[in-house]
């Protein structure tokens, strides 16, 4: 493998835009084509539209792709999230909910699974194609390609065995009992005076710690488990390239602190950057995070908003041979 990977850049956000830089990392794409799209938790206002890839579906004839979510939403039951996913724009192409047949499950050598549990329709797929919104995650510092196909194409037992052991810690002298959690919580999992986290409830995904105003909740990192969460995100990730030829795409554009699986995100914090491309997913997700921190003039801009070193992803990610570190950044 060279030593450095081709990341290509470009800074105008629009259809077109999609398009021209996808050409660049299209030479091994072939087959059934999934686009691995997010298609917005309800009431999320910075999802990528899907007007912005409509050209890049229709020249692939692909299908979207995603699977049903681990917690209290339109999007953990099939029916429930296509009728979001279409209220949400997205009504050009098939939708193909993977997880809807059950589950599958690859070998991966990793150090916390032997094996992935993704959504049994990725067998249809001969090339996914990660489209991936770069932004923040409470729990993973950032949510890039990495997160996109790790979390995003594990079925919901993979889901779960991803989030287990990341339980929130709880700080009650923060806690002004708002009670703005209790009903955000996707597991019932909190209850008021005093506050308290049923742990047999808790589905470790950490909205609490996005929307908490006090800031009482916290992740787990620096603790033994430090980094757990991250690891198990990338073998995930490993597992899904393992057997498919993916390829990235990832939109620098309103980046808030929050997922995308969040009704209500925290406005962006930084301008909105460019779209980059690649066929390299740790130079990709190394070249996003860079971009990041320059344009806020920071050594780690997911760490001072979201309190997690996530670099950490790109580190293991590496460490497991997924990719380059290194990149040319090349603006088209
Ligand atoms: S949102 Fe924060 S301050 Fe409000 S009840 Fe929950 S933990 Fe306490
Ligand atoms: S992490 Fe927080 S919001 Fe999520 S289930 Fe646990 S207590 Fe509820």
């Amino acid at each position: 493998m060279p030593k450095e990977s081709n990341v290509y850049f470009k800074k105008l956000i629009k259809e077109d835009s999609i398009l021209e830089i996808y050409e660049n990392i299209s030479k091994n794409v072939k087959g059934n084509i999934g686009l691995k799209v997010h298609f917005g938790e309800k009431n999320n206002k910075y999802f990528i539209k899907p007007n912005l890839m409509k050209s890049l579906v229709r020249q692939l004839d692909a299908t979207f792709i995603e699977t049903n979510v681990l917690y209290v939403s339109d999007r953990r039951y099939t029916d429930s999230h296509l009728k979001l996913a279409k209220k949400h724009g997205f009504t050009y192409a098939p939708i193909d909910i993977l997880d809807d047949a059950g589950e599958v499950h690859y070998k991966v050598d990793g150090n916390h699974f032997n094996k992935v549990k993704l959504g049994k329709n990725i067998e249809k797929y001969d090339t996914i194609i990660s489209l991936a919104h770069f932004k923040g995650h409470a729990l993973s510092g950032f949510g890039g390609a990495i997160k996109n196909i790790g979390m995003g194409l594990a079925a919901i037992a993979g889901k779960m065995d991803q989030h287990a052991s990341t339980i929130p810690i709880f700080k009650p002298s923060k806690c002004v009992e708002c009670g703005t959690c209790v009903p955000e919580c996707p597991g019932n999992a909190i209850s008021l005076s005093p506050l308290k986290i049923d742990s047999k409830k808790c589905i470790g995904c950490g909205k609490c710690i996005g929307i908490c105003p006090e800031k009482a909740f916290r992740v787990p990192w620096g603790s033994t488990k430090s980094n757990r969460f991250m690891e198990r995100l990338v073998e995930y990730a490993k597992g899904v390239m393992q057997y498919i030829n993916v390829v990235f795409i990832n939109v620098l554009m309103n980046i808030s602190k929050d997922c995308d699986c969040m009704s209500h995100a925290h406005e962006p914090f930084v301008e909105d950057i460019g779209i980059l491309a690649s066929e390299d997913i740790v130079a990709i997700e190394n070249a996003s995070y860079d971009l990041v921190n320059k344009h806020l003039d920071s050594d780690d801009a997911f760490k001072e908003v979201n309190n997690v070193k996530a670099r950490k992803q790109i580190e293991y990610a590496h460490s497991l041979g997924m990719g380059n570190k290194e990149y040319n950044l090349i603006e088209v």
